[in-house]
């Protein structure tokens, strides 16, 4: 089928932005064709293959613009090339769960792939893609033969459930990855999360390999405390680990269990983060080194939490239950916000506080979550400060 892109559409492809919005396409699409999709210009000349497909992000992917079939020929190539660019992290045996298959960012958007310890998760992010999941999961099982088992989570709108496991062996539950020599226990068939998010690889990579010795941590909106156990492996004197979610409790307890570390000096506390901090001042506790990781958007009872509207409050709540002398690590994962405006908000709130600080590392995606060429693809950001009340 082909659709005709208007000269902004076709602008923005040519500059080798893969990613199609509804303001690109020349008609008005009612029903989305769950098919591959030749994009041409207003004289019918070929523009670009790709698809349409609703998802958080978009209203479709450029895949190609040399005008190849989409065959599993294309597809094996495609996850070949990914698989190629990942060689150090098969060979790193201290790191057994890291992504294969980043969307757009390895050249095909709206399904990534993450390798768990010889298992495979496929995430598909719309209803077209997913309309061509066996292709596409034949094709990564041709260059993957060694996958001991497949599990499928369904990222967009639909009635399907959430996570499903589709073949070779039922994953164990907990199944055990390595990090940096640390322990997970992940749980690959249970909703959408699976108990670590690998793209802060680096930022977990820091807390063991020394930033956290000694240090008092505390770990704000914890989820599986992912973040509190690398900093106890690095030698953490004691780590707090807050989250408003009842499972974090015993999920928190199960990876410091799993690395054999003792819970003696691990809090672990099921509280709303801004309530913490009222407890906290008024307790008269205080860190060295506070981790903030929020979701982008979330609600707990009538309040609602943005990143964009609430960090600079995190920031500034941070601050005054902070030693004189710490660090804050600020992260983000809300694609919406330019790290521009990230920095300045955390900065302003610093400054309101009239402390001294000094942004002393950054982080975005890791090399096995290679960004497009889009603002948004870039979405992690990590900020460390030191600060000097
Ligand atoms: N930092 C974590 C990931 C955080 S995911 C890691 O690296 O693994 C976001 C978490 O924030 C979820 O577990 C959710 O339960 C929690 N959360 C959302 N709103 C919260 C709030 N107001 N207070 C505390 N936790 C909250």
């Amino acid at each position: 089928m082909k659709i005709e892109l208007n000269n902004y559409g076709i602008k923005r492809i040519r500059q080798g932005n893969p990613l199609i919005q509804v303001e690109d396409l020349k008609q008005n699409i009612k029903k989305i064709p769950l098919e591959w999709i030749e994009f041409v210009d207003n004289k019918n000349k070929y523009v670009a293959t790709g698809y349409l497909g609703k998802q958080n992000k978009g209203f479709g992917w450029v895949i190609d613009q040399t005008q190849r079939p989409i065959d599993q020929a294309f597809l094996i190539e495609k996850f070949q090339q990914a698989l190629d660019q990942r060689q150090a992290f098969f060979a790193d045996d201290t790191t057994t769960a890291f992504r294969l298959f980043n969307g757009e960012g390895d050249g095909f958007g709206g399904v990534t792939v993450d390798y768990y310890a010889d298992y495979l998760v496929i995430s598909w992010y719309n209803e077209t893609i997913y309309h061509f999941q066996k292709l596409i999961v034949d094709s990564w099982l041709e260059v993957f033969p060694n996958a001991k088992g497949v599990v499928e989570k369904i990222r967009f709108k639909s009635e399907l459930k959430e996570s499903r496991w589709l073949a070779g062996e039922k994953p164990q539950e907990p199944l055990i990855v390595l990090e940096n020599g640390v322990s997970y226990a992940v749980y690959l068939d249970e909703g959408y999360m699976t108990g670590i998010f690998l793209d802060q690889k680096e930022v977990r990579g820091r807390l063991t390999e020394g930033l956290a010795a000694g240090q008092k941590v505390l770990n704000m909106f914890s989820y599986t405390g992912a973040f509190s156990v690398a900093a106890a492996y690095g030698g953490a004197l004691e780590t707090t680990s807050v989250d408003l979610a009842q499972r974090s409790l015993p999920k928190t307890q199960e990876q410091f269990e799993v690395n054999g570390l003792s819970l003696e000096q691990q809090k672990i506390i099921v509280m709303d983060t801004f309530d913490y901090f009222r407890y906290a001042l008024r307790k008269h506790l205080s860190y060295n080194l506070i981790i903030l990781d929020p979701p982008s958007f979330a609600r707990n009872k009538k309040k609602t939490f943005s990143v964009a509207k609430d960090y600079g409050r995190l920031i500034e709540d941070s601050v005054e239950i902070l030693s004189e002398e710490g660090m804050i690590i600020a992260s983000t994962n809300a694609a919406n916000l330019p790290i521009k405006k990230f920095k300045q908000a955390i900065e302003t709130a610093l400054e309101n506080k009239n402390v001294s600080y000094q942004l002393t590392e950054s982080y975005r995606l890791p090399a096995d979550f290679p960004a497009s060429n889009f603002e948004e693809s870039n979405y992690l950001k990590v900020l460390f400060y030191t600060i000097k009340k």
